[in-house]
């Protein structure tokens, strides 16, 4: 079972309790069987699951509870901090420090996934601005060595590594010198792994780790095993000092819950998940967050994170111009840019409330993606004066020639450049709207200065923007409005908008 079902039959468990006319006894079991369903079907220990329950129960006074929206509330509420309470270690994980060496040593089992996630997370690292670099400390898998150089150098991260030197740790004390002479902040060590957890192999963690002295040693654990991650993730916790868990392998049909929350129960913090095999397939592990998105509400912290990531304000020019209003061709084109470089689309989506987890299949963001580049391609045969036109729509309806000739130059009908224009009219309307919006483009931070019905108005904006196929999906206006309420909320750093529940 995929997590987006679980999430999928928890959310249609807890609206039960909209539907139902009374909130008794009888409907709270009812939603509670459902619930504990799902989470047996994820592969979720039975004995955690039992307590879940108990929880809720003993956190829920019917009797006591006044009006039914409260009570729908309450229970919607608390069977929510127990889904966090399953999947939260409870133990701090470690952060890196800015400007220092931090030296990251991956531990685990062969095939786990410890050469793809080194690179993500440098990958990760890097697109933050810090210095990043990988070694290559795995002699024992022949190969080796060239993967991780192809992943590297795809990332453009430096890396360390050897096709002769057969020790693995004189490779990794080397590589560790000469990136901490080299001042790099994300030294990245990859170790070899067994196919059990040999003696062998744990001799040799412990060879590498005295030797580098990492500040860090992630374990990287497959979540197919479901269950058994505990016994696994508390062997190798006995070994080494584990500071910090990935659990890999998230996507497909891993038995996700059973993963998580196991490796939670022997306190290790989980930092990061694998969702995919892509660079690009690595999540930030935060409880919270990591419910309220599996439950479709959206997750607010990481959507801010990566916008924070594309240092819009750095973009002094553009905020400038979008405070008075004006939106070029040329802007519209370096927004979708961003865009792409925020990474998979799918995975901003889920990002925001409302669109939940598996909104879109690949599929869908394949084509949402091809759509994005296809415009780019219009607007790479259009010339600097008509990019940078104050007005550019304007200037092709009064020179239709340039329509013909921007079609030719990247093999579109005229159709599909006049659908551009259109769209870039709707774009640059908004802008005009918003510039209007006093404080809006302030620090970057929306929810701190825009008051409520500035905020319906560029609602309102957002929906006669929007494709109608994505206004759709989002359930229409109302879908769009609750979005945007939550993301205020959650904006705001008050996460109980969301624990709320508002969009059920
Ligand atoms: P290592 O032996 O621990 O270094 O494992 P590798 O990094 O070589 O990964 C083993 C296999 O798992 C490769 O085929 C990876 O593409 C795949 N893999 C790693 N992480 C993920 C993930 O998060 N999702 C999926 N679907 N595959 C993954
Ligand atoms: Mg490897």
């Amino acid at each position: 079972m995929v997590l987006a079902d679980l999430g999928r039959k928890i959310t249609s468990a807890l609206r039960s309790l909209s539907n139902a006319t009374i909130i008794n006894e009888e409907v709270l079991n009812a939603m509670l069987k459902e619930v504990c369903a799902a989470l047996l079907e994820a592969d979720v220990n039975i004995k955690l699951v039992k307590q879940l329950r108990e929880n809720v129960k003993s956190a829920i006074d019917l009797e006591e509870m006044a009006s039914g929206l409260n009570k729908r509330r309450m229970i919607q509420h608390s069977v929510f901090k127990e889904l966090v309470k399953l999947v939260d270690p409870g133990v701090k994980a470690w952060t890196p420090t800015k400007g220092k060496n931090n030296v990251i040593m991956f531990v685990g089992l062969q095939g786990s996934g410890k050469t793809t996630t080194c690179s993500k997370l440098a990958y990760y690292y890097q697109r933050k601005g810090w210095k990043t670099c990988l070694i290559c400390a795995d002699t024992f898998r022949a190969g080796a060595f060239d993967q991780l150089k192809q992943n590297a150098t795809k990332a453009r991260i430096p890396f360390y590594g050897s096709y002769t030197e057969m020790d693995p740790v004189v490779i990794a004390a080397e590589g560790v010198e000469k990136f901490k002479t080299e001042s790099f902040e994300i030294i990245i060590v990859d170790t070899s792994g067994r196919h059990k957890q040999e003696d062998s192999l744990f001799e040799e963690m412990l060879q590498v780790s005295n030797a580098v002295q990492p500040d860090n040693i992630v374990y990287v654990m497959d979540a197919s095993i479901g269950q058994a991650c505990e016994a696994q993730a508390k062997a190798f916790k006995d070994k080494v000092e584990v500071a910090s868990v990935i659990v890999t392998k998230l996507d497909g049909h891993a038995k996700g819950g059973g993963a998580l929350s196991a490796v939670a129960a022997t306190k290790s913090p989980i930092i990061f998940i694998g969702t995919g095999e892509h660079i690009d397939d690595l999540e930030p592990f935060k409880t919270q967050p990591f419910i309220s998105k599996l439950l479709g509400m959206g997750d607010i912290e990481g959507l801010i994170d990566k916008v924070n990531e594309l240092k819009l304000d750095d973009n002094e020019e553009l905020i400038d111009k979008l405070k008075h209003g004006q939106f070029t061709l040329r802007d519209m084109y370096e927004q979708f840019q961003n865009i792409m470089k925020m990474g998979p689309f799918g995975q901003i989506m889920g990002m925001i409330p409302g669109f939940g987890t598996d909104f879109m299949s690949k599929g869908n963001e394949q084509e949402s993606m091809a759509r994005l580049k296809k415009l780019m391609t219009i607007m790479d045969s259009m010339n600097d004066q008509e990019l940078d036109n104050k007005d550019g729509a304007k200037l092709f309806s009064k020179q239709p020639n340039r329509i013909a000739r921007v079609a030719r130059g990247s093999g579109v009908a005229t159709r599909d450049v006049q659908e551009l224009l259109t769209q870039y009219t709707k774009f640059a309307q908004m802008v005009k709207k918003m510039g209007g919006i006093k404080g809006l483009f302030k620090g970057g931070d929306m929810s701190k200065n825009v008051n409520p019905s500035q905020m319906a108005k560029l609602n309102q904006q957002m929906a006669k923007m929007m494709d109608p196929r994505v206004l759709h999906h989002m359930g229409g206006m109302a879908g769009l409005q609750s979005m945007m309420r939550q993301f205020q909320q959650g904006a705001a750093g008050n996460m109980k908008g969301m624990m709320g529940f508002n969009n059920m």
